[in-house]
């Protein structure tokens, strides 16, 4: 997702409260950043924001932060921001490949990857944010008791994803090929800009949690 001629967006990114300017600096130490020692969890990819900005709202003893590649598609994440004011939610722009450098070991409690983008060929396989390659990054900032959270309407990428589990070392906690119509994974379900414009053409969701 990335939206054009978006005037000035890096500068109002960069000049934004509610971004992380230098994530760097704060590895190891983010609960510094929110004043407390409540969890951390992320969202990456997180596009506009609908999907953490409400989950930020609903849980306030929870800390949050969106991670997403483009300042053009980020704008409209701070955009929201400047009317929700959370305290709990803080955004930053940076290629998520570099997550390592961001977060300490064990430093994030859960993170959630929602209609990530499915690099169909087979060459940038690796790119992909469920690949083994990520779920290894993602195994050294999560604490050890934690959950990632996958949701998408892609088959081919789901499936994919599906067989990056167990030779990445984790395990399902639980599986849907219909989302909306699984009572039990779809209780408190927040929708995602993308889930939104998907399931009303009628495609289903599908999504996993699993653990290590
Ligand atoms: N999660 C939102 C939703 O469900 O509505 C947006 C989905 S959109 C298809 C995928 C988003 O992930 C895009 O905004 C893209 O820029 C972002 N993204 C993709 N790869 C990324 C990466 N390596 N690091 C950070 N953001 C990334």
């Amino acid at each position: 997702m990335r939206l054009r001629n978006v005037t000035g967006s890096r500068e109002i990114i960069a000049g934004s409260r509610f971004v992380v300017q230098e994530p760097f600096a704060h590895k190891g130490r983010w609960s510094t950043v929110f004043g407390n020692t409540n969890p951390i969890c992320i969202e990456i990819g997180m596009g506009k924001g609908q999907f953490i900005t409400t989950l930020a709202a609903q849980n306030p003893q929870i800390n949050y932060i969106g991670i997403e590649k483009y300042s053009t598609v980020l704008l409209r994440a701070v955009q929201k921001m400047e009317v929700l004011e959370l305290s709990n939610l803080k955004f930053i722009r940076m290629d998520a490949e570099d997550i390592c450098e961001v977060f300490g070991k064990g430093e994030v409690a859960k993170l959630y990857l929602n209609f990530s983008d499915p690099w169909p060929k087979d060459r940038h396989a690796k790119r992909r944010l469920p690949s083994r390659q990520f779920l290894a990054r993602y195994h050294q900032i999560l604490s050890p008791d934690a959950y990632v959270e996958f949701k998408t309407d892609n088959q081919a990428l789901f499936d994919f994803a599906l067989e990056e589990i167990t030779p990445a070392g984790w395990q399902v906690e639980a599986v849907t090929r219909d989302l909306h119509h699984d009572a039990v994974l779809n209780q408190g379900n927040i929708m995602t800009e993308y889930e939104q414009r998907f399931s009303e053409k009628g495609n289903p969701i599908y999504k996993y949690i699993i653990y290590r």
